[in-house]
């Protein structure tokens, strides 16, 4: 048996729309891409139900079929997909350095570049009823799942950005939203909260956590606490959202890569580069304002095309080299 370790050209770490999208460009330049997929093959969307925004499905499309759709595209161009955990990395911070990841704690393999499409994982409260009704009424995405709710009465979870965002984009949708903060103010940008107090149609309720989610299978109403007077209520609802933040899955590049105080990568400009030479990110990632299907499909994009472009730079400094090299000794 050999010890040699496995050299790839292109290593794609994680399977959502990022990893996808840059396989299949990946693949169509000839860079053989090999993907790891994760702990999640597919990623966030494979948890989703419906996925009605997503460009060119204009009947929608189920989020797993969709991402299996996805890998069938790329593995037609030769795209090697693999079932495994990037679980350690080794970077080599200069130009042409080849870099090392260990898959499952036991085996490493190089890499000429690396494309992380590792993604962020949405926060859940935790409570048992919560995650009973999971796809059943209770959701991380307004953008993603809002629409099923057109009309009626919903509820929303956090008081950031994205809390105050989604409460005035579900407010457009649906009757009425109840909004819960734990705190007695929001974390959201003076302007952000304006636009929550200035919409008719948001009630907020500070001070407040989530009791109970009520209902077996869907949502049907909700018990709060308000936790300054100990007083319980409960509404009417058939929907509930959560945005209390995500996290990026940065662990394992903790120390060796920059990162935001929150862990989302940060990439040069208005490319995918890292502050590695030959490593690039695309994907929720890297990005904690958009978190799309169709956005982290564009940057995994990007991230192909970075990459292509890296190698062909080494290349042609390497074919440099060896031109003055010979030159010299002539
Ligand atoms: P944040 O971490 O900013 O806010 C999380 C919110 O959820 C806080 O109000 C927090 O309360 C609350 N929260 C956390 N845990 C719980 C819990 N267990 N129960 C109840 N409430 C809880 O996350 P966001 O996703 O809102 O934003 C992430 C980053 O992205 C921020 O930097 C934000 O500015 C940025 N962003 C920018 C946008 C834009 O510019 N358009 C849009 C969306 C996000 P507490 O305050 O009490 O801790």
């Amino acid at each position: 048996m050999s010890d040699k370790i496995e050299r790839i050209k292109t290593l794609i770490i994680g399977s959502g729309p990022a990893g996808y999208t840059a396989a299949i460009y990946a693949a169509r330049a000839d860079l053989k891409p090999v993907m790891y997929t994760g702990m999640e093959p597919g990623g966030q969307l494979t948890t989703t139900t419906e996925v009605d925004n997503f460009p060119g499905y204009a009947d929608g499309v189920d989020g797993p079929k969709m991402m299996m759709d996805l890998q069938k595209q790329a593995e037609r161009f030769g795209t090697e997909v693999r079932m495994g955990m990037v679980t350690e990395v080794e970077f080599i911070d200069k130009p042409g350095g080849i870099h090392k990841a260990c898959v499952d704690n036991a085996t490493w393999v190089e890499a000429e570049t690396i494309i992380i499409s590792t993604g962020a994982t949405a926060k859940y409260l935790g409570l048992p009823s919560e995650q009973r009704l999971r796809g059943g009424g209770v959701s991380a995405c307004a953008v993603c799942d809002g629409f099923f709710y057109k009309g009626q009465d919903v509820a929303i979870v956090g008081g950031g950005d994205t809390a105050a965002e989604e409460a005035t984009y579900l407010a457009n949708i649906c009757k009425k939203v109840t909004m819960l903060v734990r705190g007695d103010q929001m974390r959201a940008s003076k302007a952000m909260q304006h636009r929550v107090n200035s919409t008719k149609n948001i009630d907020v309720k500070f001070n407040t956590e989530v009791d109970e989610v009520i209902g077996e299978q869907v949502v049907e109403g909700l018990r709060m606490l308000n936790k300054e007077t100990g007083e319980k209520e409960q509404i009417e609802i058939t929907g509930l959202f959560i945005a209390i933040g995500h996290k990026p899955n940065t662990d394992i590049f903790k120390g060796t890569l920059t990162m935001d105080d929150t862990g989302y990568l940060i990439t040069e400009g208005k490319s995918t580069k890292t502050n590695i030479p030959g490593v690039f990110a695309s994907g929720d990632v890297q990005d904690k304002i958009y978190r799309q299907a169709v956005t982290a499909a564009g940057t995994g994009c990007m991230a192909a095309l970075d990459a292509e472009r890296y190698l062909a730079e080494i290349e042609s400094e390497e074919g440099e080299e060896v031109k003055t090299t010979k030159k010299v000794e002539a």
